[in-house]
């Protein structure tokens, strides 16, 4: 049966553990000077991008290479969907290379499901919409862990537009099943409709909450999904949710501070923010890839009893 990984949603703590660990082996390799090992040879993995992305389908594709999986490369911009070519057909087309992997990007959530059951290929959901982003949140929680071992009972507050965010999504999830507690903070209109039966509080006041944190992961403004007035203006919105040096002294000194990617300066994180030495957003980059390493072998190489050997060193 082919496994695929379209959400958070469907884990459990083990199978995310599971993952984090294998990360550690992953992580090591990528500080060799030679990053590569034969793992995934003969495999292939194709990326299929419906939408912009720098960061995901980069290190999706260094993952590949450094497993020594051969990569294709869709994206939507450049190829016939432009002319009229449908999804599925599309979709046909690439797995008609003998595709072993599908990371798939797309606005509308749902797609790397509908994809999932069009082919015999692993599914990844390279973010789907406002649905989920697993992959973020696998390498957020990986970066919260690096730093400090666990996150059971960590403080974690994301921050900002939820209401349009995959990542709080998938992050919610995730964080809460690690044993983080999780507090989301942002106007209302920038909440989902309901968050009922969401493992989180919610408050609005970010100030109130920031000396309490041992996280403070801040999410993107995305402009490219809002579509109403949401908020009166960004200069009000700055004024009352980012993260500027001023609020960033009220945090803890240890405090952790996390941005997916891209960032808007001066918006959610001011410049100087995002250069203070409690901020792993590179870190973040970072583990992205170690992360999707961890993840393309579990569905692709010797698959879930798989334990690598002792030294690191990944079997063939
Ligand atoms: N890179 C993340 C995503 O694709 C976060 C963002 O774009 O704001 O969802």
């Amino acid at each position: 049966m082919t496994v695929h990984l379209l959400g958070i949603d469907g884990m459990d703590r083990a199978r995310i553990e599971e993952l984090l660990e294998l990360t550690d082996t992953f992580d090591e390799i990528g500080r060799r000077p030679i990053p590569r090992v034969p793992a995934l040879r003969g495999k292939t993995v194709a990326t299929l991008f419906f939408e912009d992305s720098t960061r995901t389908r980069l290190s999706f594709d260094a993952a590949a290479k450094r497993l020594s999986a051969d990569t294709l490369n869709f994206a939507a911009g450049a190829s016939s969907l432009s002319k009229g070519e449908s999804l599925r057909d599309t979709v046909d087309v690439i797995a008609s290379y003998g595709v072993d992997a599908l990371v798939v990007r797309h606005p509308m959530a749902g797609t790397p499901h509908r994809i999932a059951d069009w082919t015999d290929a692993a599914v990844v959901n390279a973010g789907d919409g406002r649905h989920e982003h697993p992959t973020q949140a696998l390498l957020d929680a990986y970066t919260l862990r690096q730093h400090r071992g666990a996150l059971d009972g960590m403080q974690v507050a994301i921050v900002g537009d939820i209401r349009h965010s995959r990542v709080a999504r998938s992050n919610v999830l995730a964080f809460s099943m690690l044993g983080a507690d999780v507090t989301l903070v942002a106007p209302a209109t920038l909440l989902p409709d309901s968050v009922a039966g969401w493992p989180v509080r919610v408050v609005h006041d970010l100030d109130a909450v920031l000396p309490g944190l041992d996280a403070c992961y801040l999410l993107r403004m995305q402009r490219e999904r809002i579509t109403e007035g949401l908020i009166p203006s960004i200069r009000e919105y700055v004024a009352g949710y980012g993260l500027d040096a001023g609020r960033a002294a009220r945090l803890p000194k240890d405090a952790l501070i996390l941005h997916p990617g891209p960032t808007n300066r001066g918006v959610e994180i001011s410049a100087e923010v995002a250069a203070d030495p409690r901020s792993v957003i590179l870190d973040q980059v970072v583990n992205g890839v170690s992360v999707r390493m961890a993840v393309l072998f579990l569905l692709l190489g010797s698959g879930l009893d798989h334990e690598p050997a002792a030294d690191g060193e990944v079997a063939e």
